[in-house]
């Protein structure tokens, strides 16, 4: 695969292009049959599983059997891992817990250890499950606030003002800290909070693999940020978002905070709303299957969605699967499902498309039936 994006080849199948109607779409360079892959992708520059999902899932195949998963990292497996750097989880190893993450085998466990320099995101996972153990104790509370937080106005210059607040007055007040002195910094935070700072971590790891010379890495900088459409929608984003910030700023380990900062921060939030897959259960049928949670694949966000769409989606293991589930012609658009809501009337599937994804639909089914 030679890609030189924004514009250019991801593979050799499709063109990705400027579009008369605005933004980028992809083209087939030619005809291409029926029940081609057109795109195979296993980059994902990050991952989450769902709080309720995290024991039944296999955090390394996306396995699900409706029980509790069987094994666990154990303290051995990591002490042969550790390094230098590794501090925190160093002197804690007495009382390590397993970094909340399960497996379907001792297979699953063995091939999620052997990814390259895979402790460091052990460390900083084992960090925020002690930290999110300690505050299970505590209230939270925003869950009486929700409400209140969630009828502000928002404007990106709010948006921004609050960052600023955040980097002007906060971050410095913060680095001045002892460590200990820090920790009671820490803002009160509930499973949301906990898993989304999961999520970022896992994206801080992969991208430095991803870096920015790469094509994923790439990718992943050229995604399109939804932050201001999704906090418009839900202002309480703001909020939550800056707890999470916050947490990961003390409690990073040094391995990851390296490339942390605000803006990254925020590019990780604001391209995970609208650009992330869902990890969906495999085998089901399209009404009974589980969301276990939700991945970003750069490289295969080029896609517009159709609701007459000529790609379908699937997933098998760690692996996801751009399949043409009808021929297409040279110069035509290859368009995915973003919804799952093709079902739908006409106007309560663009009313979704418009709240969750931000357009107006326009494509031929949509023009057809409007
Ligand atoms: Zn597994
Ligand atoms: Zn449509």
């Amino acid at each position: 695969m030679t890609i030189d994006t924004p514009n250019g080849n991801i593979t050799p199948f499709y063109e990705i292009k400027d579009t008369t109607w605005g933004g980028r779409s992809c083209f087939a360079t030619s005809d291409i049959p029926k029940d081609t892959v057109i795109l195979e992708v296993n980059d994902t520059t990050g991952s989450s599983i769902q709080y309720e999902f995290r024991k039944e899932v296999c955090h390394n195949c996306f396995k699900y059997n409706g029980k509790s998963m069987k094994y666990k990292i154990k303290t051995t497996d990591v002490e042969g891992l550790l390094s230098e750097n590794n501090k925190w989880l160093k002197a804690r190893m007495k009382k390590f817990c397993g970094a909340g993450l399960w497996f379907c085998s001792t297979g699953c466990s063995d091939t999620y250890l052997r990814i390259p320099r895979i402790i460091d995101l052990i460390e900083a996972y084992e960090i925020l499950l002690d930290n999110h153990t300690k505050m299970l104790k505590r209230n939270n509370p925003d869950d009486a606030n929700e409400e209140k937080l969630n009828s502000v106005k928002i404007s990106q210059s709010i948006i921004d003002s609050e960052w600023r607040n955040i980097e002007i007055n906060w971050l410095p007040m913060i680095d001045k800290m002892k460590y200990t002195k820090r920790q009671q910094s820490l803002p009160i935070t509930s499973e949301d909070e906990y898993n989304c700072a999961r999520f970022v971590c896992n994206t801080l790891f992969h991208l430095r693999t991803y870096t920015k010379d790469t094509e994923t890495g790439k990718s992943f900088w050229n995604l399109q940020s939804n932050e201001l459409n999704k906090m418009m929608r839900f202002p309480i984003l703001l909020h939550f978002q800056q707890l999470v910030f916050r947490t990961l700023y003390i409690l990073l380990p040094e391995t990851l905070r390296i490339d942390f900062n605000i803006g990254t921060f925020r590019h990780i939030m604001g391209s995970e709303y609208g650009n992330a897959f869902g990890i969906w259960q495999e085998d089901e049928s399209v009404d009974s299957r589980e969301y276990f949670g939700y991945w970003v694949f750069p490289r295969a966000s080029y896609f517009n969605h159709s609701c007459i769409p000529n790609i379908t989606k699937t997933r098998n293991n760690k692996t996801m699967y751009f399949t043409l589930n009808k021929g297409v012609s040279q110069g035509d658009e290859l368009c995915i499902d973003y919804s799952g809501v093709l079902d739908f009337t006409t106007v309560k599937r663009r009313d979704f498309l418009k709240e969750n994804w931000f357009f107006d639909c326009q494509c031929t089914r949509c023009k057809l039936e409007i």
